[in-house]
């Protein structure tokens, strides 16, 4: 039996360890991916700690991944080996509900992620049904584009979801793994952008990224004179925050679009909402056609994530430094 090989965690937020498991024969329409690059995602740290009640133990956390095709499934077209491709966070979906059919896979109810009940990235192979297979544009480096398929997707659906434009006035609330890739995917949609962030040092790095504006959310002054100017704000991050200060920086028919969920549920006065015509919505990664769309942006517009490199060896201590929030602005474990 041919096996892969890779780290697991035995028990809900304990240590990742050396995991082997058997694969059995591929299946006909699965691809066996050889993993160059992994990056590690908020996500894997939920599931790692079983915040979610979803995992399954022993669990292979990483859904940001970057590799060669090993091998294809006999239905398999148009996939050969050496090809370089990337999977992110979903890995399978029904195929025939509306959501599926229109190409939102996404938001499809039985929706598969790649590390939930399957084993994920944190290894030296995966196997992935072609369809959640996606092709890595020649111009990007494997090591910046792993991060791009979870975070890069996340932060880059509601800009094409809400019809960003050079006439948008965009925010990003937070300037961390998901906001460093927000920021400059905003601003190659030609959007006017502001940063949200409540740490001053982030400012010059956020302007360098694309805002043009950098206000501190915790000041009102700021936030006041930003007051009914925002088409769109979109938050990355995961702490409770002042959200009726936020609203009231949207123009008429503005949206708010979280990205991070915030522990406790949002208070928000329904008189924000009505008066303008405000929206607060959610957003959840892309399809796999939003994928290679997004990819081939960041590779034409030179979109960049930030990374720390750590040997995939070392992968509980790039966890430990995820989990300290002190990576610059994604760990990316590398075979
Ligand atoms: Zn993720
Ligand atoms: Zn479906």
């Amino acid at each position: 039996m041919p096996e892969i090989r890779g780290y697991a965690t035995h028990a809900a937020g304990a240590e990742l360890l050396a995991y082997r498991y058997e694969v059995g024969e591929l299946g006909a329409d699965e691809v066996q991916v050889r993993i160059s690059h992994c990056g590690i995602c908020r996500s894997d740290l939920h599931l790692i700690d079983n915040d979610w009640q979803v995992s399954k133990f022993p669990f292979v956390p990483g859904h940001e991944i970057v590799g060669t095709v090993e091998a294809v499934g006999k239905a398999v077209q148009k996939l050969q080996p050496g090809e370089r491709v990337g999977v992110g966070w979903q890995s399978g979906s029904c195929g025939n509900c509306t959501w599926c059919r229109s190409g939102k896979e996404n938001l499809c109810p039985d929706s598969q992620p790649t590390c939930v009940h399957r084993n994920g990235g944190f290894a030296d192979a995966v196997r992935v049904p072609a369809r959640f297979i996606i092709p890595i544009p020649e111009a990007l480096e494997s090591e910046n584009a792993a991060p791009l398929l979870c975070a890069g997707i996340t932060v880059y659906t509601p800009l094409r979801t809400y019809g960003v434009s050079p006439a948008s006035r965009v925010a990003i609330v937070g300037v961390g793994g998901l906001g460093h890739l927000a920021l400059q995917f905003a601003r190659v949609f030609g959007a006017e952008v502001t940063a949200f962030s409540t740490s001053p040092a982030k400012e010059e790095e956020a302007r360098a990224m694309g805002a043009h504006h950098f206000c501190n959310s915790r000041e009102s002054k700021g936030m006041k004179a930003l007051g009914g100017s925002l088409d769109l704000i979109i938050s990355t991050v995961n702490a409770d925050q002042d959200w009726s200060a936020f609203l009231t920086t949207l123009r008429p028919e503005g949206v708010l679009c979280l990205v991070g969920a915030p522990s406790r549920p949002l208070q928000i006065p329904g008189s924000l909402l009505i008066q303008a015509a405000r929206t607060v919505s959610g957003s959840n990664t892309g399809s796999p056609l939003a994928l290679a769309e997004m990819l081939d942006v960041a590779a034409r517009h030179k979109v960049k994530a930030q990374t720390e490199r750590f040997p995939m060896g070392r992968v509980n201590e790039a966890v430990a430094k995820v989990r300290k929030g002190a990576v610059r602005y994604r760990a990316v474990l590398a075979n």
